[in-house]
């Protein structure tokens, strides 16, 4: 079927079916672009709102069908895969078949209880992992009505103008009609990962996917160049919507540190059971205890000392960390950047936009007559020129006129306004050019009328500059080009004065642009060349020498507020902070030293770096806080040569050339706003504001979520390792068991999935940037932690076990005095509880005892549970429980209160401020 005689109008358009229309296979790709803009009703100025409404509505959202996910009844399955689970339903099978129903019944229902526990968790990670990265949508740049707009890219429809360049991911499939070195990598659809260049011309209908030149398929990268095109296909239409088993993600909610501790809990699993079997050969053998009873206590002592709920807290401590990041505007990307957050050692950060704000204004501009100062703020296009106090006028320097046409025209930004509001679109420095444009008196518009670009050499940080080539309509040709003073003097011959060419003198030049970058001022040159009517085609060789220099301009942009606390807060966090950019050394100086980075700079610039081994390039790298005029390449080299000297670094980045630099960084970092789309997915971590105090704010976020999970470490292990010796002190010692098998259970049931949890929760401790950055090489368990896990394990058993003991010899039968232990052991747990919320401080104060009101829950829960257990018939049909008197919880309440001070005085004795380092 031939898809132009089928799409014949845009009314045959929009009353064909939306499925066949866009499912249709086409070959626009055999057609002009005249032809593709015809039939689809559009053109270069792109649709109108309306018609783009009328068919967003016809054809659907611009998006890929979801990947198939994991289903709950997997998920759920899932749970029971685990080695513990195992032993305990072989378990659950052996007590039925020795006639212990009872026990029975609760392991299957302990089994049942963590599964859905763990299926609810889970399925609550995942969902906050996933509403963070929706937060992550791709945007496109398209003309609608003229005007240069951007979008979400889930609004394009057939017919839209898009504008692409280097670095974005093709929001849709499009047919290019205009374009400059556009170079655009297909490995996800062709497999062939040599970019192609590509082509306006139609190519033969029976073209290859990859032949298809004069198109840009969805989802495939920019990597140099820029073009437009019309949108042709979107959504499930597209290409890539047809191979959708490519767009199957799996997503894991396994980091590092949780296979870490999956294969502690492995490893601790086995040696429980190898305990458990000992323990009960030898109550069998020497205790003379019944084998059946001994299997009961063996299940139960391995069940004890299990910390089957420690993988999923972890997770969940995680996911919460997340939540929370992205709360403060840091979207993580891949999960384990949550963990490596709290070790960064170093940030290196870009200075534009992220140090500062990105708001430029030009304020001073330099000819080679005189050096003016423009007044006004922001992008309000109101101001003078200006020299020593008196206003200049423009008429008389027709160099600053001149300038002034060059940086408006030399130009892809807009300059809109919305009320009273002025705002750009595109790049702010280029924006900051037009504002400087409107205050020297010229109308944008009419002049962008008669001097229209015939062709252009794209902005790329490589080479620093951006030319564009214009014809007025009396066949006068002029090149103009702007950018970094290195990069357009070696290319100028002359310099203009009034209206005439004289020399160029580059020293009073390299003396201007140092003035005014001392004061913090971005710079930029402009320059002109006329050419002949017949020049028509830009290429490098145009601008190679002969350039007439019209003068340098100075950008103010201003340091971000907050980006200078984040700065002061890191350096207290032990977290040195570099500044890379790709500006001047002596723009880059000045903004370090306002920003406090550093009090005397070290710098290096790209070509000294270029000129350095790795080796020597390491030697050099701790001590320099400014690399300046820095490519990709260079940060590429610096991110590895700081991992050399074993530093954890956090490196941010924008472009497509940064994508390895952020790979190879251990929390590569792009820009929300300003970032490409292959920045964003070589990242772990994207900052929705591309501010320097969300990459501080992210890393306090790390060392919480660490704190908390060695909290919750610290929770589980002793109160496991509490219980199990708890049975294995009476084994040994052939007393009666404190604790029954279905005992222990309950109080795991109740206790791991409860306490625990409230832990995740805790919020930041207070001197959490006041310290070093942890290791990554030091093991998850510290000396100190193994310490507390067997002070605090012994407590345990010496409060559960003594009481127990206290209570028989004074009388009390076996199974009063067994419910005065469970009852004892959860209690303790609870006070423990109110310990661990702060690693070393005390929580003898307020906050301690009432900061999270997660923990004060949990411990309602727990102690609600608890009365059931003692008091409710039922329960004490199944657990052999006894109503037990106000005396007796007050001994309860005693023992516990003791074992919390116990713990509030190690801390004070061991982490006390006399024992600080
Ligand atoms: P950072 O790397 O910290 O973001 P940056 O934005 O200054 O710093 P680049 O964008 O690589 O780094 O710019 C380097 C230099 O190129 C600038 O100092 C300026 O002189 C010049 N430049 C920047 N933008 C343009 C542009 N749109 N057209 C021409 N030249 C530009």
């Amino acid at each position: 079927m031939d898809t132009l005689d089928t799409l014949d109008t845009l009314d045959t358009l929009d009353t064909l079916d939306t499925q066949t229309s866009i499912q249709t296979p086409t070959d626009w790709h055999s057609y002009s672009p005249e032809q593709v803009t015809g039939k689809l009703d559009t053109s270069d100025q792109g649709l109108s709102e309306e018609q783009a409404a009328a068919r967003l509505k016809k054809f659907g959202e611009n998006r890929l069908p979801a990947p198939p996910r994991r289903s709950g009844l997997t998920r759920l399955l899932s749970q029971f895969h685990n080695v513990l689970i195992y032993v305990l339903l072989v378990a659950a099978i052996v007590t039925a078949l020795l006639g212990h129903s009872v026990d029975s019944g609760v392991i299957i229902a302990v089994v049942i209880i963590n599964a859905l526990v763990g299926f609810i968790q889970e399925g609550k990670a995942e969902k906050a992992i996933d509403a963070v990265r929706h937060m992550l949508s791709q945007q496109a740049v398209v003309i609608r009505h003229g005007q240069r707009k951007q979008i979400p890219a889930e609004e394009l429809v057939p017919g839209d103008v898009v504008f692409i360049q280097s670095g974005d991911r093709v929001p849709a499939d499009l047919q290019l009609f205009k374009l400059k070195e556009l170079n655009i990598e297909e490995a996800l659809l062709t497999g062939e990962s040599v970019p192609v260049l590509k082509q306006t011309n139609p190519v033969a209908s029976d073209a290859d996917l990859g032949d298809r030149t004069n198109l840009a398929f969805s989802g495939t990268l920019v990597t140099h160049g820029q073009g437009m095109g019309t949108v042709i296909a979107t959504g499930a239409a597209t290409e890539i919507g047809r191979i959708s088993t490519l767009l199957a993600e799996v997503h894991t909610l396994t980091t590092p540190l949780t296979r870490q501790l999956d294969s502690f809990a492995r490893w601790l699993t086995g040696a429980i059971l190898l305990i458990a079997l000992a323990t009960m050969a030898f109550g069998y053998l020497v205790r003379d205890y019944a084998l059946g009873d001994m299997f009961l206590a063996a299940v139960g002592l391995a069940v004890a000392a299990i910390p089957e709920g420690l993988p999923a807290v972890i997770t969940i401590a995680l996911a919460i960390g997340v939540q929370r990041m992205a709360n403060r505007r840091a979207i993580i990307r891949r999960l384990p950047a949550v963990e490596t957050l709290g070790s960064v050692s170093v940030i290196c950060s870009d200075k534009t936009g992220t140090l500062t704000r990105n708001e430029m204004t030009v304020t001073t501009v330099t000819s080679a007559r005189c050096s003016a100062d423009i007044s006004g703020v922001g992008y309000n296009p109101h101001g003078t020129f200006s020299c020593e106090n008196k206003d200049l006028n423009l008429k008389e320097f027709d160099e600053f006129q001149q300038l002034c046409r060059a940086a408006v025209l030399c130009n892809d930004a807009q300059l809109t306004q919305r009320d009273e509001d002025w705002t750009i679109e595109g790049d702010p420095t280029e924006g900051a050019l037009l504002v400087m444009g409107a205050k020297s008196g010229i109308n944008l518009q009419e002049l962008h009328l008669t001097m229209p670009r015939d062709d252009l050499i794209p902005f790329e940080s490589e080479h620093r500059f951006m030319a564009t080539l214009h014809h007025d309509h009396l066949g006068n040709g002029i090149i103009y080009v702007k950018g970094a003073i290195e990069a357009i003097l070696p290319r100028c011959h002359w310099q203009k004065v009034g209206e005439d060419n004289v020399n160029l003198d580059a020293d009073y030049w390299n003396l201007q642009q140092e003035l005014i970058a001392r004061q913090g001022k971005r710079t930029l040159a402009l320059a002109q060349l006329e050419v002949t009517e017949a020049h028509r085609i830009l290429h490098f060789n145009d601008i190679s020498n002969n350039l007439t220099l019209l003068g340098v301009v100075g950008i103010i942009d201003p340091p971000r507020e907050e980006a200078i606390k984040a700065v002061a807060e890191c350096h207290q966090a032990g977290v040195q902070v570099k500044m890379i950019t790709g500006d001047h050394v002596t723009t880059a100086t000045a903004i370090a030293l306002q920003m406090g980075i550093t009090e005397s700079p070290h710098t290096l610039t790209g070509s000294q770096i270029e000129q350095m081994t790795d080796e020597e390039l390491q030697d050099k790298v701790e001590s320099v806080q400014v690399f300046a005029r820095a490519s990709p390449e260079h940060k590429l080299r610096i991110v590895s040569a700081l991992q050399a000297r074993h530093h954890v670094v956090a490196m941010t980045g924008d472009g497509v050339n940064d994508a390895p630099s952020l790979k190879r960084a251990d929390v590569g970092t792009a820009m929300g706003v300003k970032g490409t789309e292959a920045a964003k997915e070589a990242s772990e971590m994207v900052l929705a504001d591309d501010n320097f105090a969300s990459i501080t704010h992210a890393v306090e976020e790390g060392r919480t979520v660490f704190d908390n999970i060695s909290k919750s470490i610290l929770f589980i292990l002793p109160t496991n390792g509490g219980e199990a010796l708890t049975v294995m002190a009476a084994i040994a010692l052939g007393t009666l068991l404190p604790v029954t098998p279905a005992q222990i259970l309950w109080v795991n049931m109740i206790t791991a999935v409860t306490l625990a949890l409230s832990l995740t929760f805790e919020p930041t401790e207070p001197g959490v940037m006041q310290r070093p950055p942890r290791n990554t090489r030091s093991p998850i368990l510290s000396p100190f932690m193994v310490w507390r896990i067997v002070f605090v394990s012994l407590l345990m058993v010496a409060g559960t076990f003594g009481l127990f003991l206290w209570e028989r010899s004074n009388g009390t039968d076996i199974n009063t005095a067994r419910t005065i232990a469970v009852n004892t052991l959860v209690i303790l747990e609870i006070f423990y509880l109110l310990n661990s919320r702060f690693l070393t401080r005390s929580v003898l104060t307020r906050d301690g005892i009432l900061g999270n009101p997660y923990a004060l829950y949990a411990i309602a829960l727990v102690i609600f549970f608890q009365l059931l257990f003692t008091y409710l018939p039922i329960m004490q049909l199944f657990f052999h429980t006894v109503s037990i008197d106000a005396a007796a919880w007050g001994r309860i309440l005693l023992v516990g209160f003791i074992l919390f001070l116990a713990v509030e005085l190690e801390k004070k004795l061991i982490h006390g401020p006399q024992n600080k380092k």
